[in-house]
């Protein structure tokens, strides 16, 4: 164990938790984006006291980009004393809405118990505080370190990430030669380590109809009644073949560990306030279905469409007037680092040191910003690793347990160890 290390991190076990409560002291919630501004700038600060360069880059076009909710992120590099490889770390700024059942004020950052407790303690303002103080106490410990490391805080990432990961990654700021290595401290707990995600399809199905007066139907064709049968052969064909599927994928939870399909919405018929409180009397149209499919690493995304094409195509052959169109909505390939890559090689050899056992990997059952670092910054050596109980994550009273905090950010600060200066700890 590096103890001298370790001890650098315990150290600052009050700055941590002070940084923690400043940071979800601004109301980043997203939507709308509020407050980026002054947080990133807050980060910048307090980076630049350590002799890091700092960079703030809004996310122009991006949606929800406005002057009145700017999509702002901020990077920060600190030079070693040589040349080396960068290690990036990468949280989320942004926020979900408070919602309901708090009893505690969700931006006030109460501490008690062990725990802060506010919006975003955990997801991921939390991995945030620990992977800067992490950085603070290798500085401290190893100043003439070789290579860079740098600190990005981030807009967007409850919205899909477009203003920020994905901006940034299209401006060059997660490929290589700029950076080699990234750890994005989300919640997985601080025993685990992330290795990526399942993919996603998103996709609009509509159906077309006639319209006609429905006192009449038979005059129309309901798109309705044909999505009504869409629906059925999903229930009768596509779920039971969908949850089959198993995975190597160690997703968690288990639950996820196999192939799903969410029906999001949908919508049919025309208006529903022909006169206000009075539906419209009318034959519909038109229906149109969104569909939240999630894949698993053994499945094709040609396949994952397919199975829902073929369905689509056999009821246009069956079914008398039944019609079709499909549209994409989202695409994003499942994820998954190898667990010898150098960045989980590195956790893993932290954690073994600071929990004395081998780290448990798993795999996100959703997506988050990894996918924009290896989509398009073509930067795969990236995982996710940080402190904070993933099922607290968008819940009413949200916490993050100090201890996990200063222990997660100890295996950081090994891992930077590792990366940069190529001590291999003990095993
Ligand atoms: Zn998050």
């Amino acid at each position: 164990m590096n103890e001298q290390l370790a001890l650098a991190v315990r150290r600052r076990t009050d700055d941590l938790v002070a940084l923690t409560s400043d940071l979800i002291r601004f109301p980043t919630v997203n939507p709308p984006g509020d407050a980026y501004t002054p947080c990133c700038e807050y980060i910048a600060r307090r980076l630049k006291a350590k002799g890091f360069a700092t960079q703030f880059v809004r996310g122009t076009g991006a949606p929800g980009d406005s002057d009145r909710y700017p999509r702002t992120n901020v990077i920060a590099r600190r030079e070693g004393r040589s040349p080396g490889a960068t290690v990036h770390f990468n949280s989320h700024i942004d926020v979900v809405e408070a919602g309901e059942g708090w009893t505690v004020d969700p931006y006030a950052a109460v501490v008690k118990d062990g725990k802060v407790f506010g919006r975003g303690a955990c997801d991921m303002k939390g991995g945030l505080a620990a992977s800067i103080i992490a950085a603070e106490a290798f500085l401290e410990i190893y100043p003439d370190f070789p290579g860079a490391i740098e600190i990005s805080g981030t807009a967007d990432e409850e919205s899909g990430g477009y203003g920020g990961v994905a901006y940034l990654a299209g401006k060059g700021f997660f490929s290589k030669p700029r950076v080699d290595h990234v750890i994005i401290p989300e919640p997985l707990n601080k025993d685990r380590i992330c290795l990526g995600h399942r993919g996603v399809w998103w996709a609009e199905i509509e159906t077309r109809g006639a319209i006609a007066h429905g006192a009449m139907p038979f005059l129309g064709d309901s798109a309705i009644r044909h999505m009504g049968a869409l629906l059925h052969a999903f229930e009768e064909e596509l779920f039971p073949a969908l949850d089959a599927k198993e995975t190597r994928m160690p997703v968690v939870p288990e639950g996820a560990r196999r192939s799903t399909m969410n029906i999001n919405s949908v919508h049919g018929g025309q208006t529903e306030d022909f006169f206000p409180g009075l539906p419209s009397p009318n034959v519909a149209d038109s229906c149109r279905l969104v569909i939240d499919r999630r894949f698993l690493i053994e499945e094709d995304i040609a396949q994952v469409k397919g199975e829902v094409v073929s369905i689509l195509e056999r009821l246009k052959r069956e079914r008398p007037k039944f019609d079709y169109s499909m549209r994409d909505l989202m695409e994003v390939l499942p994820l998954m680092t190898e667990e010898d890559a150098p960045v989980p090689s590195a956790i893993a050899a932290g954690i073994r040191e600071v929990f004395g056992k081998e780290p448990e990997y798993v795999i996100s059952p959703g997506t988050y910003d990894q996918k924009h670092i290896s989509r398009i910054g073509h930067l795969h050596d990236c995982v996710a690793y940080g402190p904070g109980i993933l099922d607290l994550a968008h819940q009413p009273d949200e916490w993050v347990g100090i201890e996990d905090m200063v222990q997660s950010a100890t295996v950081m600060a090994m891992s930077l160890d590792v990366l940069l200066r190529g001590v291999a700890p003990p095993r």
